[in-house]
């Protein structure tokens, strides 16, 4: 998500203007001269565009102490922003201070765009065009109070964001895409004919969505899914297709196709490389993941003592994945397939709010702060989530992290907010 830094000295309404952008009356605490503020990100929308807007405190270039602390907060603010918003007060005029933060935003080099802010009528709008002189190009006048001039702009600030993503979201509400995936021999064909007594045509049309002749629409749990490349599955005459490479092909192709992979292991036989293999194909592609144990029937408390070791050492690297524990050939625990696919599914797309984001972040890194390497220690300013699906956050930061104190987050940020059943992507952005 693109982020859009606020900046401007003391009292020329910066908070007024976040509110206004934010559309909502909120408590973003006044700008008071010389008090620090922190960096506090909001989310906000416009046209459809979601971006974050990052309110930084005052700014008084040269003065001490204070001041210096909160010109430290906007340069931060400036570096890790897509999008500068410099604001003045209108009624006042550029000040000494002023041309010195364009100065500081020109060597920056992000777009900045001028907001001559308390325009609250056309006397000043009028006024306001004098601050083309502070060479940052057209001012555009602004009145946060009373919301004059804010729709332009909120489009200005659009068309100055760098490209939009794809919107993965709005998705049409077909079936979720499933693969269901493992080696030779687990049971695939097995679990699959369990479900395809209630299976319904390929054909069927479900509204806004196509179904591969290659898939299958299949009931579980009394909801339609759409099993990713079931053809290999049917087909198959008690021999493996092809050879183990085009098989592990077309596994990969299943799972790239699919939204959430069971992978299926058999629990009577040691975890296999070729299981991991195919683990990997689930983590590297980001989709969500339900490990499916089956031939539960076959585990006794011997082999069960060993596979619970397996487990421990082989899928160490995935402890959010679902786990279940069942059995195509008798029916055992396969009702607990759909609730654990749902699960990965939500986990999957959830989006945390930036703010609750980052309360939870401030805490954290208050109470276990980076530790200091070579007599600094990174810190991390904010984060936001930059998209689902699954969940990707980056991490604003003064430095590199160290890739513990970065698993570290991971770990706290799944005990946080959950995440079972999917991938995270955590990247980190320091400050140039
Ligand atoms: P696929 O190659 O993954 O599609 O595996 P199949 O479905 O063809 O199953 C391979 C063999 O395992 C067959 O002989 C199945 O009868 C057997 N099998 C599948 N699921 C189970 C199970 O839950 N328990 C037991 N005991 N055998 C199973």
């Amino acid at each position: 998500q693109p982020v859009v830094a606020v900046v401007g000295r003391p009292n020329v309404g910066k908070s007024t203007l976040v509110n206004r952008i934010i559309g909502r009356r909120q408590a973003v605490v006044e700008d008071v001269p010389g008090v620090t503020r922190d960096r506090v990100p909001y989310d906000a929308q416009w046209n459809g565009r979601a971006f974050t807007v990052v309110d930084t405190g005052g700014w008084e270039p040269d003065a001490k102490d204070r001041a210096a602390a909160i010109a430290a907060q906007a340069e931060t603010a400036v570096v890790t922003a897509d999008v500068v918003l410099f604001v003045v007060d209108a009624m006042v005029g550029s000040t000494d201070v002023d041309e010195a933060a364009v100065k500081m935003l020109r060597r920056s080099a992000k777009p900045v765009i001028l907001v001559a802010n308390k325009a609250d009528n056309t006397a000043i709008e009028m006024e306001a065009t004098s601050l083309w002189s502070l060479g940052l190009g057209e001012p555009f006048p602004v009145s946060a109070l009373h919301g004059r001039g804010s729709g332009d702009l909120l489009d200005a600030i659009l068309a100055a964001l760098p490209e939009a993503p794809a919107i993965v979201e709005n998705r049409p509400r077909g079936p979720r895409r499933v693969a269901l995936v493992g080696r030779p021999n687990v049971g695939k064909s097995s679990l699959l004919n369990r479900f395809s007594g209630e299976e319904r045509a390929v054909v069927d049309s479900v509204a806004g969505t196509t179904v591969d002749p290659v898939d299958s629409l299949v009931e579980i749990g009394g909801q339609t899914w759409q099993l990713v490349d079931t053809a290999g599955l049917r087909k198959r005459v008690g021999k493996a297709s092809g050879t183990e490479y085009y098989a592990s092909l077309r596994t990969a192709a299943a799972i790239e196709a699919a939204e959430v992979a069971v992978v299926l292991l058999d629990s009577s036989e040691p975890i296999s490389e070729q299981d991991q293999r195919i683990l990997s194909m689930v983590t590297e592609s980001g989709r969500a993941l339900v490990i499916a144990f089956n031939k539960w029937d076959l585990v006794d408390a011997d082999r069960r003592y060993y596979l619970d070791k397996e487990i421990d050492r082989e899928l160490r690297r995935i402890p959010w994945a679902i786990r279940l524990n069942l059995s195509a050939m008798t029916g055992r625990a396969v009702d607990k397939l759909a609730p654990a696919l749902n699960k990965a599914l939500a986990s999957w797309e959830t989006r945390v709010p930036t703010a609750q984001l980052n309360q939870w972040l401030t805490a954290l890194v208050q109470a276990t702060p980076h530790p200091v390497r070579g007599g600094r220690a990174p810190r991390i300013l904010f984060a936001t989530q930059a998209g689902v699906a699954p969940p990707r956050f980056v991490l604003f930061t003064t430095g590199p992290l160290d890739a513990g104190y970065q698993r570290f987050v991971e770990r706290k940020l799944r005990e946080e907010f959950g995440y079972e059943g999917s991938p995270i992507e955590i990247s980190v952005r320091p400050r140039k």
